[in-house]
């Protein structure tokens, strides 16, 4: 019996049951964001069907992608990118979420191998506009999604966002609204564009209401992250 089963049932079933109660009615996808837990922790839900983790950190990343290898498993990374891990990054991930200025394009183009698919990128936006925090300003999506598009081995697949965790649910619902539109700008414009990344453990839910197409959650399937070291 895999313990992390009735967690990992019971969080596929809220997120079913939240896009279901949207007008889109899409499929959600569901990241399961495994910074800070351990490889036996992947492998159990490697085991329920899971295919999609995130990961935050390069070093974390490489070993556990090594000690994984044999699962065709898929890896986002969603944590703020240095521009001298391009190259690791266009090597090892299937997506990159945090795609947030122009200097990144060309080290992942140039590294991208050129046998694998395309990298999938989200571009990553400061919908909040919180100060020394990741991401474009959302007037600065329009140029680095058409730059991301023009450029080989890269494929632009929508937006990605972090709202402040504001106190009050109403202001965050208002950074979701926000970030929503700029994707509906941004899906009319390009055929490719079909993810918007928002929502995690405490408000998933809210996000997908909001038009998330897939939610990125660690805690609320995992448990407590482990301290980084
Ligand atoms: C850590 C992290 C998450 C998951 O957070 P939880 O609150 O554990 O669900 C989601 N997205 C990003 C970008 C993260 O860094």
């Amino acid at each position: 019996m895999n313990s992390v089963e009735p967690v990992y049932n019971s969080i596929r079933r809220r997120i079913a049951a939240a896009a279901e109660a949207t007008s889109a009615n899409a499929d959600v996808r569901l990241l399961a964001v495994s910074k800070g837990q351990s490889v036996g922790a992947i492998r159990a839900l490697a085991a329920l069907g899971q295919r999609a983790f995130g990961e935050n950190y390069m070093q974390e990343a490489r070993a556990k992608q090594d000690e994984l290898a044999n699962l065709a498993l898929e890896w986002h990374l969603i944590g703020p990118l240095q521009s001298n891990k391009c190259r690791e990054v266009a090597q090892r991930f299937d997506w990159l979420q945090s795609l947030d200025r122009e200097k990144l394009i060309d080290p992942l183009t140039r590294h991208r191998p050129p046998e694998r698919a395309a990298l999938n990128v989200l571009i990553e936006v400061n919908i909040d506009d919180e100060p020394g925090k990741a991401g474009c300003a959302p007037h600065q999506v329009q140029q680095l999604a058409e730059q991301i598009t023009a450029a080989p081995h890269l494929r632009l697949r929508g937006l990605m966002a972090i709202p402040d965790p504001h106190p009050h649910p109403g202001e965050r619902r208002a950074a979701f609204v926000r970030l929503r539109g700029v994707f509906e700008n941004l899906r009319s414009e390009y055929s490719s564009v079909d993810t918007l990344s928002m929502g995690m453990s405490e408000d998933f839910e809210l996000a997908i209401a909001e038009g998330a197409t897939m939610v990125r959650i660690g805690t609320a399937l995992f448990g407590p992250r482990l301290p980084r070291r």
